[in-house]
């Protein structure tokens, strides 16, 4: 057994040294719409002190006024986002830790699931003046990139910062904060203005953003070593598409409607919980390029995003299904970084998967 260096006494390597890492779940309660409470309903959520989720179903005006639950559960993830938690929070809480991870080259994906509406794009994204989690964390990494160029000892380079790609946008290589703020916002322009045409783009495909950091350092006999960080944001399609995973309605839905790449996912998770020794990656471009994210040597991040409305009751229960069933995931506990390199993809083989995931749908 090697000696521990000071990167294993770190506390995030504390999370993940003791056997596998798991997936940290989170989830995110957004406010009610005015459609939503134009359209009468009630609020069929609860959270509470941060991490329990209540979720009620009322059968009628009569049980609702008697405040009688007909059906309910109750889940605990990592923490859960009331609707007023800020984006700040919610960077800060589920994402600023893998920012810092990345920069130290161990690999890092954030992935929003839930059906559309409920909240994906705004947490990834957000608007000019509420800002995501994919702007923040990009605020953040060039803010840490920049402290520590100045370190005499760490001499950290962003070599490069590729893999845009937004729905309906290719593929970009940007080289600054500013331009990449610069896509991303234009992305979220695009959506806002044509809220009907996009919205039915963005329940369709995913959004990935992906960030590359690669940094030279010294070793502890002072070679100098290379490291590689990723860094990998989804804004997933919505959830609503992979519904066929339910048995009862396998049937009614039209093949062409099913999201193929969401129903891999969900059988990835399954084999993963269910411990099976063969994980289906393969059965989809985007479980194989998030195949390191899956089990593999990944801080990974899950943030479930969910409607109050009782009208959206059947999706919630099925997006919360999801996020209980993912923090049973265990991921490969880190050994050295050559292992984090050949468990992934390569760049060439990501570059051309990122591409390849939007047509896939
Ligand atoms: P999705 O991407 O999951 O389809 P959106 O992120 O587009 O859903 O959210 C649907 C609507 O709700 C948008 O108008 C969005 O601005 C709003 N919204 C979502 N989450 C929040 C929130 N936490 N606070 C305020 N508005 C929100
Ligand atoms: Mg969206």
């Amino acid at each position: 057994r090697r000696a521990k260096t000071g990167q294993e006494m770190d506390p995030l390597f504390e999370r993940q040294s003791n056997g596998n890492s798991r997936i940290m779940v989170f989830v995110r309660l957004r406010p009610m719409m005015k459609k939503e409470k134009e359209a009468g309903s009630r609020s069929c959520v609860r959270i509470v002190n941060r991490r329990d989720v209540y979720l009620t179903e009322f059968a009628s005006e009569h049980d609702y006024l008697r405040l009688k639950r007909v059906r309910g559960r109750h889940f605990t993830f990592d923490a859960s986002f009331p609707e007023s938690a800020t984006q700040q929070e919610v960077y800060s809480t589920t994402t600023s830790e893998l920012v810092e991870a990345v920069l130290q080259g161990r690999n890092g994906s954030v992935f929003c699931y839930g059906a559309t509406g409920a909240g994906k794009t705004y947490t990834m994204l957000g608007t000019v003046e509420n800002p995501g989690v994919m702007v923040l964390a990009i605020k953040d990494l060039f803010t840490k990139v920049r402290q520590r160029s100045c370190d005499g000892n760490h001499v950290v380079h962003l070599s490069y910062l590729e893999g845009i790609v937004a729905a309906g946008l290719s593929q970009y290589r940007a080289y600054s904060t500013d331009e990449v703020m610069a896509l991303l916002l234009q992305g979220n322009k695009n959506r806002t203005t044509e809220p009907t045409r996009m919205n039915e783009t963005s329940s369709r495909s995913h959004a990935i953003l992906q960030v590359v950091v690669e940094y030279r350092t010294r070793d502890a006999a002072m070679n100098i070593v290379n490291r590689v960080g990723k860094l990998s944001l989804i804004d997933l399609a919505g959830s609503e598409r992979a519904l066929a995973t339910d048995q009862r309605t396998l049937r009614s839905i039209e093949g062409a409607n099913i999201n193929r790449s969401l129903l891999a996912l969900s059988s990835c998770i399954n084999a993963l919980v269910e411990g099976k020794k063969h994980i289906p990656y393969r059965n989809s471009k985007l479980t194989q390029l998030l195949k390191d994210s899956l089990g593999g040597a990944c801080n990974t991040v899950m943030i479930a995003n969910i409607s109050p409305s009782n009208l959206s009751f059947g999706e919630t229960q099925n997006t919360l299904h999801w996020a209980d069933r993912a923090k049973e995931i265990r991921n490969k506990a880190y050994e050295t970084t050559e292992e984090l390199v050949q468990d992934g993809v390569t760049d060439a083989e990501q570059a051309k998967l990122l591409l390849e995931v939007q047509k896939e749908n």
